[in-house]
């Protein structure tokens, strides 16, 4: 067992999982949680309630060991079911012959699994409603308040970890004590979200097919639907916070609400008895892409999850990359043992730039999902896409696959190598290269030239 005390902000997803491997490596572990105990207060407050879970973050899991207690709380989503306006359906696979899923999983039932996993551990203790008002990097110490015992705290550690999410307040201090030169970026969108639901039906049946992320893309708005164990869904609408003729402003009536429903989302209406309660009662959440640098200071704290980097929701990654930080962090704990410094600023070396690229990719995949799922170029390219994918699995990965599927490959990877193909893809289909009916071995032979081609000119135009 090693001496050295560790505090980690927040017993979020990312917290938890962090303070379960430190534990593990033998570390005194202390974590300080604003909320209440989720396990045993309901303080979902209707957001984000369900989440997709996918290969990165299983991997973080299985290398913490408790993957086995995760996977059965999951329900495998096998692909996208588009509903259109007239409430027909199209499904389009995530992968070319169907092996591939990610999967819905509860947020506070996940959670609530890696805290108690991490209590198991004699070396490992959360507080709850203790809630960080600032770090003193000059005395490496946190400044809780502690809102059962209406009192201040003072806690001292060898390295302090903020787990915090979006509103850190160890980046908070970072910022404003000036010790490092911190540059930071907040980016909202101008759609917000909210969430509603699809009851269950009778004996905890599915009212809607089960294995599949549900999406209705409008244009200027979109709603998707996640399944849970208890037969539910989880519904999240997707619109402009007050812009345009449809705004979360304007739907201020129950009969504003029911109407927008039942034109937009037809088939959806039909399965949301308690449509206009939820709406009313449940609140607006906000959507902004954080970036900032630097994560750590002098060996002695680091960001991480979404306090470092949070992301707008439309690659289903943000949990998914918070927890690929503690797995690419465990890779430089492991190598440089208790040399923090060291360990930090190799960590974020590799990090930042994939961190990054995941925060571009999800904007990106908003209008993605939005506009382009249901446009007919789009459905030619992922059918042409798919064909590819099933032919050829180990020479062709769509974008969406190497996110998603390939923890091998680092998101900004992805990313570059991922657009580039997108546009070889669809330049190849306008110019009438290649087609539904082109051979496969002759549409990968000018997918992969046209893909090396975009990205050598866009290193030539320093774009890259
Ligand atoms: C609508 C929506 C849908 C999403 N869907 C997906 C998805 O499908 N897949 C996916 O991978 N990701 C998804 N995400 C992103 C995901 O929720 C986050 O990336 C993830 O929760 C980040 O985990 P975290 O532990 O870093 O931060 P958080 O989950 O925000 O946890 C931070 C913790 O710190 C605590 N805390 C905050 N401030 C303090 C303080 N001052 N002192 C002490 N404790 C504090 C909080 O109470 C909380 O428990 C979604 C997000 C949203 C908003």
């Amino acid at each position: 067992m090693k001496k050295e005390k560790i505090i980690i902000i927040g017993a979020g997803l990312s917290g938890s999982l962090l303070a379960l491997r430190l534990a593990q490596k033998g570390y005194q572990v202390e974590v300080y949680e604003a909320r209440k105990d989720l396990r045993k207060h309901d303080i979902s407050a209707g957001k984000s309630i369900n989440l997709a879970f996918s290969d990165r973050g299983i991997k973080a899991l299985t290398e913490a060991g408790i993957i086995d207690k995760v996977m059965p709380l999951c329900i495998p989503m096998k692909g996208r079911l588009i509903h259109d306006k007239d409430s027909n359906t199209f499904f389009s696979p995530y992968s070319g012959n169907g092996d591939k899923h990610i999967n819905s999983i509860s947020r506070g039932d996940l959670n609530a699994i890696l805290m108690n996993e991490a209590e198991k551990l004699p070396n490992l203790k959360i507080f709850f409603e203790t809630e960080c008002k600032k770090v003193d990097f000059k005395k490496n110490a946190a400044h809780f308040f502690d809102h059962k015992a209406k009192k201040k705290k003072k806690v001292k550690a060898t390295v302090i970890f903020g787990a915090d999410g979006a509103g850190s307040a160890l980046r908070k201090s970072m910022f404003k004590q000036r010790e490092v030169l911190f540059s930071f970026s907040q980016q909202w969108l101008k759609h917000g979200y909210k969430e509603l639901s699809f009851p269950a039906g009778e004996n905890n049946s599915f009212l809607a097919e089960k294995n599949a992320l549900h999406i209705w893309p409008r244009g200027n708005y979109m709603l998707i639907a996640l399944p849970n164990l208890d037969g539910s869904f989880t519904v999240t609408l997707f619109l402009s916070h007050q812009d345009g003729e449809h705004s979360f402003k304007s739907l201020n009536s129950a009969d504003k609400i029911k109407s927008f429903f039942k034109e937009q989302f037809p088939d959806a209406y039909t399965l949301m008895p308690n449509l206009v309660e939820e709406f009313q009662k449940n609140p607006v959440g906000a959507l902004g892409t954080i970036k900032c640098s630097p994560y750590s200071y002098k060996g002695k704290t680091l960001l991480i999850g979404d306090a470092a980097h949070a992301v707008v929701p439309f690659y289903g990654q943000g949990m998914n990359a918070s927890f690929e930080d503690v797995t690419v962090l465990f890779k430089y704990i492991n190598k440089y043992e208790d040399d923090w410094q060291k360990i930090f600023s190799e960590y974020e070396k590799e990090r930042k730039k994939d961190a990054d690229a995941i925060g571009d990719l999800a904007v990106e995949n908003f209008y993605e999902m939005r506009d382009h799922v249901a446009n007919p170029l789009f459905k030619i390219k992922r059918e042409i896409e798919r064909k590819l994918e099933a032919k050829y699995p180990n020479d062709y990965a769509s974008k969406y696959a190497m996110v998603t599927f390939n923890p091998d490959i680092g998101y900004y990877d992805a990313f570059v190598k991922g657009n580039a193909q997108d546009k070889a893809f669809l330049n190849l289909i306008e110019d009438r290269e290649i087609d539904l009916n082109t051979p496969l071995d002759l549409v990968l032979q000018k997918v992969k030239t046209k893909t090396n081609q975009i990205i050598d000119d866009d290193k030539t135009a320093h774009l890259l």
